[in-house]
């Protein structure tokens, strides 16, 4: 074990949604359930699930539905999700970042979850649709547009390969827009990689 401080490891910043946790398989289920439409999550080509033909109508009764108390404490957990956790808390801290959702119990849900499933304590998670305003050694998102402005803001500063983000690869960020420290994957072991390179290669080297 490292005998740096706490301080000094790693930091990795790690979306919910689409990464740890289904959130577009259950909001469609919702959704087709209110239009009649069999909609599954690779008909799901863009960022905004309800711009489907049918959907928009049910948009609004839909996240009705999705704040409902105890809906986020029970989503589904992404397969290989907890072990990629607990390897990556090995490797450096892990940071929940995570959108907020304008309810009087989504985000404590949230936190319920994590706490719950992830182990991870409430302190280490911030709800912020801004993730580039948060520093850190990498990334794992899957909204196209946060992993390019995080490594506008953090990407450049960094040696090598520190400052690194993952784009979570999901039918809805399919574009042939990139960025060059922009990694694409939806593999928990390049993810593992890719955390222990920032440690190796990029860590204490100077800016
Ligand atoms: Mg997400």
């Amino acid at each position: 074990m490292s005998t740096k401080s706490i301080s000094s490891r790693p930091r990795f910043l790690v979306d919910v949604d689409g990464v740890l946790a289904d959130f577009v398989g259950p909001a469609l289920d919702i959704a087709n359930r209110l239009a009649g439409t069999e909609y599954t999550e690779v008909d799901v080509k863009d960022w905004d699930l309800f711009g489907l033909p049918g959907l928009r109508e049910v948009e609004s009764r839909s996240w009705n539905r999705i704040k409902e108390p105890g809906w986020a404490r029970y989503m589904p957990i992404m397969p290989g999700a907890q072990d990629f956790i607990r390897e990556l808390s090995e490797i450096g801290d892990v940071r929940i970042l995570t959108a907020p959702v304008y309810s009087p119990t989504f985000c404590y849900d949230r936190w319920m979850w994590l706490e719950e499933n992830f182990g991870i304590p409430h302190k280490h998670v911030s709800f912020d649709k801004e993730k580039f305003a948060h520093d850190g050694d990498m990334l794992i998102d899957d909204r196209l547009d946060n992993v390019r402005d995080w490594l506008r803001a953090h990407g450049r500063r960094r040696a090598k390969s520190v400052g690194t983000a993952l784009l979570w690869d999901r039918p809805w960020n399919q574009t042939t827009e990139a960025h060059p420290k922009m990694v694409r994957t939806r593999d928990w072991n390049v993810a593992l990689h890719t955390a222990r390179d920032v440690w190796r290669v990029g860590w204490g080297t100077t800016d």
